[in-house]
């Protein structure tokens, strides 16, 4: 194989009771990467379309996560990426995160598959870490292994594939803010009280739990997040009445997508979600603000081979 063209999902990370835990990966939003082999040794982005990204291997993600992986598998040749970028930067769902592990599953993919998917995920998080500071696997984690993912910990790495009902779909909003993830952080108060731990912890169990029991009602109750939520949510406009109207078109929960601005809902099934995705829609039209929304079921392949040669 000297080329391979893919899709890279979006993903929504933290998901209301799993703050830098929990993850799952979108369908119909994402970017698409050509990845191609090169005579000439190393990394070279020739392409991006769609944003105003680094061409820099050492400030790309996908650049850094791909350099991750040849520092630990060298070969000898290159590989050149293209990227057509259709999720926007700093929207809060994983869009460097759709780029790194883009990146590493191409790569992989042309060097006959050294990694397992799972192995891939700590090249993919070299990237993220570029992105934001920090190693994080959150995002990447559902976009390599496809689904629902707890992140149990980063040193050493361990990540779990979770059931995820196939009735589960996804509302994302978009409201066009600028919302750096950097003042998403230093909002949040760095001591948690014992009190709101023991809720938290209560809401990850039974969530997951109730993933595997298909138990809705469940994971409505357990969808809720003391902690992050009540700082972060101050940050976008309209969050509460946003919240209220899912909730009351019958959404299991609802939430802030990875450090925001997006917003998500959970629903049970495809006719909830549009209901949820119109009332949505009506709660924030008098406010004038610009947003995408998209409609997505549980994406439980993760990446997908669009063509190969
Ligand atoms: P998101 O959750 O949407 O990925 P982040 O704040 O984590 O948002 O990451 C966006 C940052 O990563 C931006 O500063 C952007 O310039 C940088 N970046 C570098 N390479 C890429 C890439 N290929 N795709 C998206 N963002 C990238």
């Amino acid at each position: 194989m000297e080329e391979i063209k893919i899709f890279a999902p979006a993903s929504v990370a933290n998901v209301s009771c799993g703050f830098d835990v929990l993850g799952f990966c979108l369908d119909p939003v994402g970017d698409e990467m050509i990845i191609r082999k090169t005579a000439s040794k190393g990394v070279k982005i020739s392409k991006i379309e769609g944003q105003d990204l680094p061409y820099d291997v050492n400030k790309n993600v996908a650049g850094v996560a791909a350099l991750a992986l040849l520092n630990a598998h060298p070969c000898d040749h290159g590989f050149e990426i293209e990227i057509y970028k259709k999720i926007k930067a700093g929207s809060g769902i994983g869009s460097s995160a759709a780029s790194a592990a883009g990146a590493v599953f191409g790569i992989n993919a042309l060097l006959g598959q050294p990694y397992t998917p799972h192995e891939l995920i700590a090249f993919a998080m070299e990237g993220e870490s570029a992105a934001s500071g920090s190693p994080h696997a959150d995002n990447v984690a559902p976009v390599l292994l496809g689904g629902i993912t707890l992140v149990r910990s980063i040193h050493p790495l361990e990540v779990i594939q979770l059931s995820s009902p196939s009735e589960l779909n996804a509302v994302i909003l978009h409201p066009k803010i600028e919302l750096k993830t950097i003042h998403a952080r230093e909002i949040l108060k760095k001591e948690v009280s014992m009190e709101k731990a023991i809720q938290q912890w209560g809401n990850l169990g039974a969530f997951i739990a109730a993933l595997y029991t298909e138990d809705f009602e469940l994971m409505s109750r357990s969808l809720n997040d003391v902690i992050v939520e009540p700082m972060r949510s101050l940050l976008i406009p309209e969050f509460d009445s946003l919240k209220k109207s899912a909730i009351e078109a019958g959404a299991l929960g609802f939430g802030i997508s990875g450090s925001g601005p997006s917003v998500f809902a959970l629903t049970k099934g495809d006719q909830i979600a549009k209901s949820v995705a119109n009332a949505l829609k009506k709660t924030i039209s008098p406010s004038g603000l610009n947003y995408d929304i998209h409609r997505s079921p549980i994406n439980h392949q993760g990446i997908k081979v669009l063509s190969n040669q």
